[in-house]
Formats: C-alpha cells, structure tokens, sequence
C-alpha cells in the first residue's frame, strides 16, 4: 500500500483536546488512512517530519460574510446604527459578483493562512463565493443572503434552490444552505416560506437572530415575541441551523435549542461595535457554542482562534478566571465540524484529511508547557506550518499555495471608493 502522505512521529491534539504522542498519519486521497504508533513505517510519496509538531483538526469559521473583506477597515470608530446605515448598506448596494468574488478569494486566502480548512458563509452573489471554494480548494457552507423585505425576495428565493439543485452533491468540498438574514430583516410569512423551502429541499439555515438589546425589544414591541420565538414557530429549529450570534438570547429562549442547532459566536464583532456582553457567558456551557469571525468589516481578520482567545477573556473579566477553561474553549472550537457535511474534525482513520501542523518553536509559543495553552493564547498564522484540506497542503511550510489576492483588493478598494454609496431599504 503507498500513501500520499505521511505526518510522521506527530503529537496528535483530538476535538477534545487529548494531546497523544509518536503518532505517524498515512493520508491517500483526501482521506486519513491510518494512524498508528507503529514503528514500521509504510511507503508515502511525501514524508513530513512532525517530531516536534502538533496535529489538530483544521479550524472551522463557522459564521462569516467573506466578500465583506472588502469593506476592511472602512467603518471604524462609530455607532452600530451608522456602522450599518451610513457606511455598510449603501456601500453593499453598488456590489457587484465580481466584487463578491475578489473579496471571497482575499478571504480564503486569509482563513487558509490561519489554518482554516472549512467555513460558513453567509452572502449575496453566492454563486460567486461557490466558484471561490472550488477554484481555491478549501471547503465552504454557502448561505445565500435572503431579506424577506426585499421587492425581489421570490427570485431570491428561486435562485437560492436552483443553487442548492446544482451544487448539493456535485461538489464534495461544497454545500449550500438557504440564508435569511434575519427576523427582523424577514417578515414572519417569508421566514416560514423559506423554511418550508429549506424542508422541502433537505438544507438546513443559517440565520442572525437576537443580536442586538434593541433588537430583541423591537420585537417583543412589534410581535410580542424575542427573535428566537419567531424563528422557532417559523419551525426554524426542526432544521439544522446555524445562528449567528443570539448574543441576547433568553433564559426562556434556551429551550429551543437542539442537537441541530448551533450558535456561532464573534466576540471580536461584539467588542468592536458595543453590542454589550448578552447573555451568551450565563451558563455557557449549556449552549452549543461554535467560532465565527463575522466578515472583516467588523471585525478585521479572520481568525477562530482569535475569536475563541475573546471569548474566553472576556467570560474570565466578566465571571471568575476558573471559568473558561482551556479544554472548553478547544471543543468550542471544533464544535463547527459537526454542524458542517464534510465529515471533518477527528484525526482518525476514515475522516477527511482536514488538518493543521502546528509549529510551536516560535517566539511567541515557546516554551510549550500546556500546548493547548499555547494554541489559544499565544499561537497565530505564523505557527501554523500546514493547513491540508481534503489531503491536499493548501498552505506548505508556511507558504499559503493558493494565489496571492492583496493586490486585486487594493484596485477593487480605489474602484468601490470611485463608485461611492448607493441607496439602500435596509435599516438597522
Ligand atoms: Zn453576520
């Protein structure tokens, strides 16, 4: 038997952060073959020496809007309200697929740096992201943004399954599910229409909700029901569901959760725009917490481990320094696997070779007393020396293989700011 890789002699973190030592991985295809502590070697057409690496499955972001990496940097220093309606909305009104494409390419290429191997988004022209996963190699759950407000909401919608026929089983490194932004942006009859659709053609959702205070009141005001209430009586939680945020999710709202449900959370975002801490650090560990770095717009890179580094500081600020701990915040971050279709998150025989080497010699990481201390709170892109996606070393001895984008997004910024703002009937 030959093999296309060998990761030899590695230390092994699992999802659950068990750290087992002397492991040789065989990977043929884009699967993992075998991993054993055998001594006797079998052939592999490319041998990596992991004598003082790390192994762990890839990261997963499970909630982001990657075209928005066009937008970095660009609205800094204000209000949530005039994050949205000033700068982003009408901004996002003169896109176009071209624009989405760019901004998707820039951000693979940032998520794969970061040891990224498979991610969430959630965006218009989402046939676009599609064609940035497959030209790229990573792996992607593609959610097209669908605002029941909006006047061509039926064509949205038609075009969102013909997308979904298209892609779902033709593709192994990609998925599509139905997007709708949100309660407050989805009437409660178009919230239904696209959940029955979603029924109907066997995808799950993925879904803002409860992301604001105001948000919250504003519904409990209007439909004297949290965002949460709506969505479930939408039958949004008989369904995978990926919710972004529900930073402000209720006691009462907490019973709606399921083992189909996750709650992808962006501190980073939180911090930035003065969302406030919600309730998302009462009781943690009763949600299905998942990392998701929101788009670049908000919160500037894209990186899990940062986010989950956030998450876990400011839950040790806001509680005790106990809390939090290291094990905790790695399942948080492996958790994305399982709300995903790529059979991805275990270093084991049969799973897709999804997978990052940490080297952790650096500077910033050494000495390594605790290496999963070292991973949340200290490593960066620096110390990840491979990221393989389906077998294959999308980032090389350091080097991302896919082509460098910076540039392009340097033009496509002189371009967006030459076109100027357009209108928009989105209100924050
Ligand atoms: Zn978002």
């Amino acid at each position: 038997m030959s093999y296309d890789y060998l990761l030899k002699d590695a230390s092994i973190i699992d999802e659950e952060g068990n750290i087992s030592n002397h492991q040789n991985i065989y990977i043929q295809d884009s699967i993992i073959r075998k991993v054993t502590h055998e001594e006797e070697l079998y052939f592999a057409k490319q041998q990596i020496d992991c004598s003082e690496l790390y192994v762990t499955p890839g990261l997963v972001n499970l909630h982001t809007h990657s075209p928005m990496n066009i937008f970095k940097g660009m609205a800094e220093d204000v209000h949530i309200d005039d994050w949205f309606n000033k700068v982003i909305w009408p901004f996002e009104s003169k896109m176009t697929g071209d624009d989405v494409y760019c901004g998707a390419l820039g951000a693979i290429e940032e998520m794969i740096d970061n040891g990224v191997t498979a991610f969430a988004d959630h965006y218009m022209y989402a046939d676009r992201i599609c064609d940035a996963v497959i030209k790229t190699g990573i792996k992607g759950d593609i959610a097209p943004a669908i605002f029941g407000v909006a006047k061509d909401f039926n064509d949205t919608l038609e075009n969102c399954s013909e997308l979904i026929s298209k892609i779902n089983g033709a593709h192994t490194r990609l998925h599509v599910r139905i997007g709708p932004h949100s309660p407050y942006t989805c009437p409660e009859d178009t919230l239904k229409t696209i959940i029955d659709r979603a029924k109907a053609l066997g995808v799950g959702i993925h879904i803002h909700v409860s992301e604001t205070h105001e948000q919250v009141e504003q519904s409990i005001e209007k439909y004297s029901k949290t965002p949460f209430e709506i969505l479930k009586e939408a039958g949004g939680f008989d369904i995978p569901s990926i919710i972004a945020h529900g930073l402000w999710i209720s006691d009462e709202d907490r019973k709606y959760l399921n083992d189909k449900t996750v709650l992808a959370v962006s501190p980073k975002t939180y911090m930035k725009l003065s969302m406030g801490t919600g309730h998302l650090w009462d009781r943690s560990w009763e949600l299905p917490l998942c990392t998701g770095t929101d788009g670049a717009a908000s919160s500037n890179t894209l990186n899990p481990l940062e986010q989950a580094k956030m998450f876990a500081l400011i839950g040790k600020l806001i509680k005790t320094s106990t809390e939090y701990d290291l094990r905790f915040m790695w399942k948080m971050l492996m958790r994305g696997h399982e709300a995903l279709p790529f059979n991805s998150g275990k270093v084991k025989e049969g799973y897709a070779a999804d997978l990052v080497v940490w080297d952790l010699r650096t500077c910033n990481t050494a000495p390594v007393y605790n290496p999963l201390a070292s991973l949340l709170y200290s490593a960066d892109s620096r110390n990840v020396l491979y990221t393989f996606i389906d077998g294959r070393p999308l980032k090389k001895n350091g080097q991302v293989q896919i082509e460098q984008n910076s540039s392009a997004l340097f033009s496509l910024s002189r371009d967006i700011m030459n076109r100027g703002q357009g209108v928009t009937n989105l209100s924050f």
